[in-house]
């Protein structure tokens, strides 16, 4: 009998997160550009951080060790969910024709839906270990905050939402779910902070972005004692806790008896990219693989693709450090699509690094193509994919279907960063032509 789900048991649950910036140290001897002080322009020390982010988070953030152990308390939360499914596509590959085999991990499989519960557990528990009574942040889809809220609920602490105004309208099951587990949301733009009212005062109608809302939930930890903020992606810790997904998917993998020939994930901030990616992406760095990385991005909000590389702030309001990253610019509102996640006018410092050094590529496609894939993707395999993940998808079909025409066999392993179970509204108008 052909395997189909090749799983882990619990005490297989990665017990390090891999730190990718060791291995660019040891085998690249470059690292990316440190993030600055927008007055100054020096690099930020760790005393300018410390007022909105617990220390040991800091420093993974500018850590250069191999491994950093996974806590305890962390781990017993990940066996919750992990280690998730890594799962053979056959009925995708029969559908599409073609010799290549093709895996993707299950990070759908978490109570909140998607990958990241990865990181907000870990980010809850260096909070609460610090002594923060509450976090506070911003979320696009609300798959951002819905794991925030988990997390935040786990560890006894209070969490405030700032969710983009656009998907707020689009998804207002997510804000029932944050809700569910405690936290206290509000649409972005909104009318609690200084610069949300800035801008409704000139745009009543302003559809949010990630940036906006990013400023919105900064101000609020500026503002309130025993506060901290909490990012969801782009930050060098934010995509070291996701590489729980790769190391699991690379025991996986070899289960199967594989190894993959392209690695492929969407791109929002670049974290659950990174996190397939990374573990992987140290043997093309050891000289071991040839293995291609494919990071897969909306063509409405191209930042790899189209963005400049360059140092911009990272959110609207300018509060930010500069990061050096590929970017359309911190004042960038991408058009209301149905993948919110992936509305970001920037992308990890660390991705941004990797694909300037053409270690990795990118490729941008249109709602509609993403959408189509989704569907054959659901009507084959059995998951409705978030429409972020249908553009990992859509890549992973495109070099399903090359591997047919050009008749050899590839492996492609792509992430399914979530389900699209509360994201029905675009699927609706989708398939009723209202896109
Ligand atoms: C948030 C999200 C993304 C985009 O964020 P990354 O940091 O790039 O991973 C992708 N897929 C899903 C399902 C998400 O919730």
């Amino acid at each position: 009998m052909k395997n189909t789900k090749i799983t882990l048991s619990d005490s297989e649950i990665p017990e390090y997160y891999l730190n990718i910036a060791y291995y660019l140290k040891k085998y690249l001897m470059k690292l990316p550009d440190p993030p600055l002080n927008p007055v100054t322009k020096q690099p930020v020390g760790p005393a300018d951080l410390s007022g909105i982010f617990p220390m040991e988070l800091i420093k993974q953030e500018v850590s250069i060790e191999e491994k950093i152990e996974i806590p305890d308390e962390v781990r017993e939360l990940y066996k919750l969910y992990r280690p998730t499914p890594l799962i053979r596509a056959h009925r995708l590959e029969k559908f599409l024709n073609t010799p290549a085999h093709i895996y993707y991990k299950y990070e759908g499989a978490s109570p909140t839906g998607a990958h990241k519960l990865n990181t907000a557990i870990a980010q809850a528990y260096y909070n609460k270990k610090e002594g923060t009574t509450t976090l506070a942040t911003e979320t696009g889809a609300g798959q951002w905050g819905s794991a925030l809220a988990l997390a935040a609920n786990f560890f006894a602490m209070k969490l405030v939402v700032f969710m983009v105004k656009v998907s707020f309208d689009q998804k207002p099951f997510r804000k029932t779910v944050m809700e569910t587990n405690g936290a206290e949301v509000f649409a972005s733009p909104s009318k609690v902070t200084e610069f949300g009212k800035k801008i409704l005062k000139s745009n009543p109608d302003h559809p949010g972005s990630l940036g906006i809302a990013i400023s919105e939930a900064l101000e609020t930890v500026v503002k309130n004692k025993g506060y901290k903020y909490s990012l969801g992606s782009v930050l060098n810790h934010v995509l070291l806790h996701q590489t729980v997904v790769g190391l699991e998917a690379k025991k996986q993998m070899e289960k199967a008896g594989e190894y993959s020939d392209v690695i492929i994930g969407c791109v929002g901030g670049g974290s659950n990219f990174a996190g397939i990616a990374f573990p992987f992406l140290v043997d093309k760095l050891k000289g071991r693989r040839k293995t291609r990385f494919i990071g897969v991005e909306p063509v409405s909000c191209p930042s790899l693709t189209k963005g400049k590389y360059k140092y911009d702030f990272g959110d609207t309001a300018q509060m930010t450090p500069l990061l050096k990253m590929h970017t359309l610019g911190s004042g960038f509102i991408p058009s209301p699509i149905h993948a919110g996640g992936l509305r970001y006018h920037g992308m990890a410092p660390l991705i941004s690094f990797l694909y300037n050094e053409k270690l990795i590529e990118a490729v941008a496609y249109e709602q509609k193509p993403i959408f189509q894939a989704g569907t054959d993707f659901a009507r084959t395999e059995g998951i409705i994919p978030a429409p972020e993940s249908c553009h990992a998808i859509k890549s992973a079909m495109d070099e399903a279907i090359k591997s047919r025409e050009e008749g050899k066999k590839k492996v492609i392993l792509f992430n399914l960063s979530g389900h699209g179970l509360l994201d029905l509204n675009g699927y609706d108008k989708f398939l009723h032509k209202k896109l």
